[in-house]
């Protein structure tokens, strides 16, 4: 299983899955021709995605997850609540995302070839509900995906724990936030339980996530106004090597940029 993420942060946000013959996209934040882009910067034929699992409505997440089902005929898979969401309108074909449960994913075009993709979805604490993470699984190698939370939660660990490759949110430095350029009533928003977790939540959550298989953690959702990659690092490091995991590999997730394909 391959794992890129293709965008991340407020402007929009794209994570590319290729597990045998099947592609996930999981959210679909950008417009389907900045989409194109990137996948070509993947080296990927857009019209091979076979499912796409939207974590939130958000649109920086949702935007053109129904545009994008229509014209692949993917398989768009969210929450019920979600399925009025205008995002979603056009889609192709929708299926419902239980949390908590696992959903079995193979390639519409090669169905009967290789073993599935389990697509794994819990829900977080975010103000558009529902919002969940996902853990992915396919022949024994897991990649957690979490975003957009308000505040870490220490069960989750259960269940999105020990994965091969964890990407993370690590949305904002607390203390940029507090001096920097947002309104209050918009500091109050993303510092909230409903907002996104700031480098030392996102720690506390690491701490928590992190386990002996863990070899890749990618930075994610970075604020370009109240964060800066070298913060976010330094105390992703730091964390890890507290753990005995100072071996783990960081890279951060960009907005403009795909991020290399890593092997999970
Ligand atoms: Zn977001
Ligand atoms: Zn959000």
């Amino acid at each position: 299983m391959r794992l890129q993420v293709l965008s991340s942060g407020s402007r929009g946000n794209a994570t590319l899955v290729r597990a045998g013959e099947t592609n996930l996209l999981v959210d679909v934040g950008l417009s389907l021709r900045e989409l194109e882009t990137r996948f070509e910067a993947a080296s990927f034929e857009g019209r091979n995605v076979d499912h796409i699992a939207l974590s939130h409505g958000h649109l920086d997440h949702a935007r053109s997850s129904g545009a994008l089902s229509k014209r692949t005929g993917a398989s768009l898979h969210l929450c019920e609540r979600l399925m009025r969401n205008r995002s979603v309108e056009r889609a192709a074909r929708m299926e419902t995302l239980r949390i908590g449960s696992t959903s079995s994913l193979v390639s519409s075009r090669a169905p009967e070839s290789g073993s599935p993709l389990e697509l794994f979805a819990i829900k977080i604490p975010h103000d558009a509900d529902p919002t969940v993470a996902f853990r992915l699984e396919h022949e024994g190698r897991r990649a957690v995906i979490l975003t957009d939370m308000g505040e870490p939660v220490p069960t989750l660990g259960a269940t999105l724990g020990n994965a091969h490759v964890l990407v993370l949110e690590f949305n904002h430095c607390a203390d940029m936030l507090r001096s920097g350029p947002y309104p209050p009533n918009l500091k109050r928003r993303v510092a909230g339980r409903g907002g996104h977790l700031s480098n030392v939540q996102a720690a506390a959550v690491l701490e928590h996530l992190a386990g002996p298989d863990l070899h890749t953690l990618v930075l994610a959702h970075l604020s370009e106004k109240n964060n800066r990659p070298e913060l976010a690092l330094g105390i992703a490091r730091e964390t890890l090597a507290k753990l005995g995991l100072g071996h783990v590999r960081v890279l951060i997730a960009a907005q403009d940029e795909v991020t290399e394909a890593l092997e999970v």
